[in-house]
């Protein structure tokens, strides 16, 4: 099942690069396991899933303290800012940094360079966090000036539609702020702008056109792994 899956999407991928003239290795798929048991997490790792998405702490350090296989793990939910320790520096990426209360707490754990993306709240929704657009060189411009930290791109999140097409506009528009961000860093942080290279945007219902739209790395969950069931 998981095999077939990762098969199809895997294919999908593929033809969406085609479709947008990229080659596949612009592209990382993250595998987001989320209430999904480790035995999932360790049958796609033996098929070459590198990279795996969370978005609870406590889940994400039970699984991470069972799993064998060495996988870099992305921290993509919201993150509260008194449980940044436990992630900073444990995780390959944190995708959801989006204040400066969180940046505090997460430079605080300066021992290595905490490698984040910001994210924008693309959709305007309430609901979903991140910064508002029109704040987000101000926001990087606060972020880079933490040498513990290492800004990498942007993470945006789509407004749930049954129409992937409905998403490319906010896809078009986030890869346009982080454009934006990057000539924003060369003109003020130019030493750091080489940094910005990752624009996070894509799931399950949106991944296709996130990519014809430039997502470099997109968080896939219930293609891969079946429906959550959060009761579980
Ligand atoms: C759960 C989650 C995903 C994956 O969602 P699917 O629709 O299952 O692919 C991606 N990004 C974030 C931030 C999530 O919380």
């Amino acid at each position: 099942m998981l095999k077939s899956r990762l098969e199809e999407v895997e294919a999908r991928i593929v033809a969406a690069c085609e479709r947008a003239g990229r080659r596949r290795d612009e592209v990382t798929l993250i595998a987001v396991s989320k209430t999904h048991p480790i035995e999932a997490i360790e049958a796609l790792a033996e098929l070459g899933v590198r990279d795996f998405g969370e978005s609870y702490v406590q889940e994400w350090q039970e699984k991470a303290a069972e799993l064998e296989e060495s996988v870099r793990w992305h921290f993509i939910g919201g993150l509260q800012s008194n449980k940044a320790r436990f992630v900073a520096g444990e995780v390959a990426l944190i995708h959801s940094v989006d204040r400066k209360s969180l940046v505090k707490a997460l430079a605080r754990r300066s021992d290595s360079t905490v490698d984040v993306l910001l994210q924008v709240n693309i959709s305007g929704e309430e609901s979903k966090g991140g910064v508002e657009p029109a704040d987000l060189n101000d926001f990087y411009a606060n972020v880079v000036a933490r040498p513990e930290l290492r800004v990498r791109g942007v993470m945006g999140m789509a407004p749930y539609a049954d129409d992937p097409e409905e998403a490319r506009p906010y896809f078009r528009r986030l890869r346009e702020l982080f454009e934006g961000l990057v000539a924003y860093a060369q003109e003020h942080a130019p030493e750091r702008a080489g940094d910005l290279r990752e624009i996070s945007m894509g799931m399950s219902g949106d991944f296709e056109v996130a990519i014809e739209e430039g997502a470099t790395l997109i968080r896939v969950g219930s293609a891969l792994f079946g429906e959550r069931n959060y009761d579980a």
